[in-house]
């Protein structure tokens, strides 16, 4: 007889893949169950499928109740969470806490709120409505415009100016849509659906800057506890009392599902300390923080290289090298190697950017500063694997205004609508202070942000942001990200092949929404 009786078999069938192959997956157990079955692994002799039976299947004090149609029921949320806190204290360190995950969806929080849900490097992915393909001009349940407006936003200013933006949005999406259609009709053999979409998308695009930071967006989060709980601590500790109430929300409905990897996010012992901490860390360095104190001219979009490593090609090829022989790293630094023959070996030879360029370009660093519109850093916030920070969004930088809405003789009420808003922020400025100030900015606004990127990182965000679908906003900041790199390391830069550096296209999702055709009709749809 094997490992298992049958019975168990049986039992073991309904929550493993396969009962008898090394490689199996879960299913049908609550995430805790599994999140606590994996922290056992560093712990036991047994197999997982042994553990899960005698431990948990057949364990009471694990709540699960396998009569009731499956183990996806826990009977005793309470009596379960002592038990399971007990199976994870077993384990003794933090990262049990990334054995269990939660899908939270968030809905009608703010652009600023969502930046900061969004802004974690690990374990946590983040997906977001899009401003290219939804409108954001629909009414809320209460018949108003979708934008947040808390208590702490009492300012006479502020509704009629966010209104404004919201109603020019609104009576413009659709002739400018038929603007941009007969600017570019449909053409033989695309599809109706096809260049309906692309068309609106680009009418959404050209709009977006009037959306303010305060518009009212939906995202999804997928993660891991530990990412959560940081995630909460940092939402804890945040300026914005929309962030803070979202902190408390979060806890409850993750408590829900996954209480035993989120217990310290807030809690008393290391949550609310950690918070208070960064709060006040915050506060301290805000109070050395030089301020030029008086008016700039305005800056227009730029990207600079404010930091660069003038031994980064010895630095790639040393670490290039470093598996492939028996020499310390210092050693290889110095060795005398054809350094175009190594990086030629390393790099040559990707046929798409999905081969990935290799980690030795990890060695190479970048900082880079760069201004350029809220939608733009929205967008580009999204990478994950650099290090970023920005300052408070504002007016002060100027605005970028989409040369097609003068082709098609909408920017007079563009501007209108986003003067408007900059005489609210700069009142709110004064009464609230800058950091709520900031739900009254348009998309279209200027900011201020660091990006410090390895060359690997560079080489994937230039190569995904500069596609002819993307947004030209973020394309251009992507393209100009990738100039200031190429001048400084043109050998490193070389390889980098997918940059696309031409104009865009005009419309710019026309060549894939025919793709997603090709591919709709592949699949018979
Ligand atoms: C054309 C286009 C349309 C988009 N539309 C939308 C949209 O509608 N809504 C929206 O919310 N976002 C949208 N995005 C943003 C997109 O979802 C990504 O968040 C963004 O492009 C960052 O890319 P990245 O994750 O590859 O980069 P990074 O975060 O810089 O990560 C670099 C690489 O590291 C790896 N990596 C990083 N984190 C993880 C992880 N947790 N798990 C596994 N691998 C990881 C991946 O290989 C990744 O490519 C769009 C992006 C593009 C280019």
């Amino acid at each position: 007889m094997g490992e298992f009786s049958e019975p168990e078999r049986e039992l073991l069938r309904r929550y493993c893949t396969n009962v008898d192959r090394r490689a199996f997956a879960l299913r049908g157990l609550p995430e805790v169950v599994r999140g606590a079955l994996f922290s056992r692994y560093s712990r036991t002799e047994k197999s997982l499928r042994r553990v899960l039976l005698d431990e948990f299947l057949h364990e009471p004090a694990a709540g699960l109740d396998l009569e009731m149609g499956g183990a996806d029921r826990l009977v005793d949320a309470e009596r379960a969470e002592d038990f399971y806190q007990r199976v994870l204290v077993g384990y003794g360190d933090d990262s049990v806490a990334e054995l269990a995950g939660a899908h939270v969806a968030v809905e009608r929080v703010s652009n600023l709120a969502a930046k900061a849900l969004e802004d974690s490097r690990v374990g946590i992915s983040p997906l977001e409505k899009s401003t290219r393909y939804v409108r954001f001009d629909r009414p809320d349940q209460d018949g108003r415009f979708a934008y947040h407006r808390g208590p702490e936003l009492a300012q006479a200013a502020y509704e009629p100016a966010m209104d404004a933006l919201f109603r020019t949005y609104s009576e413009l999406v659709t002739p400018l849509t038929n603007r941009v259609r007969e600017a570019h009709p449909r053409e033989p053999e695309e599809s109706e659906r096809a260049w309906k979409s692309a068309t609106r998308a680009r009418a959404l695009d050209l709009l977006r800057g009037l959306l303010p930071a305060a518009t009212l967006t939906n995202l999804g989060l997928y993660g891991n506890g530990r990412a959560f709980e940081y995630l909460l601590t940092k939402l804890a500790a945040s300026e914005l009392p929309e962030c803070r109430g979202l902190a408390g929300e979060l806890h409850a409905e993750l408590a829900e599902v996954i209480p035993a990897f989120i217990r310290r996010g807030l809690d008393e012992r290391y949550g609310a300390p950690a918070a208070a901490y960064l709060a006040e860390v915050r506060r301290r360095v805000a109070a050395q923080a030089p301020r030029a104190g008086r008016q700039r001219p305005e800056a227009g979009p730029e990207v600079r290289l404010v930091e660069h490593d003038a031994e980064a090609e010895r630095r790639v090829v040393a670490a290039a090298l470093f598996p492939h022989c028996d020499l310390p790293l210092a050693e290889l630094g110095g060795a005398d190697v054809d350094t175009e023959a190594v990086l030629r070996a390393l790099l040559d030879g990707r046929a798409n950017r999905r081969h990935r360029a290799p980690r030795a370009l990890e060695h190479a660093h970048y900082t880079f500063e760069i201004t350029a519109n809220f939608g733009a850093y929205r967008d580009l916030q999204r990478h994950r694997m650099l290090s970023q920070e920005r300052q408070l969004l504002g007016t002060g930088l100027g605005y970028d205004v989409p040369p097609d809405l003068a082709v098609h003789g909408m920017d007079g009420r563009f501007r209108d609508a986003i003067e408007r808003a900059a005489e609210a922020h700069r009142a709110m400025e004064t009464t609230l202070g800058p950091a709520l100030a900031q739900y009254a900015v348009p998309l279209a606004f200027r900011l201020r942000w660091y990006f410090r990127a390895s060359l690997r990182e560079v080489y994937h965000l230039c190569e995904l942001r500069t596609t002819a679908q993307g947004h030209p906003d973020y394309r251009h900041v992507a393209q100009e990200m990738f100039k200031r790199v190429r001048d400084v390391h043109p050998r490193l830069a070389a390889y980098a092949r997918f940059v696309d550096m031409g104009p865009g296209d005009e419309l710019e999702r026309r060549a894939s929404e025919r793709r997603i055709d090709r591919k709709l009709a592949e699949l018979g749809g």
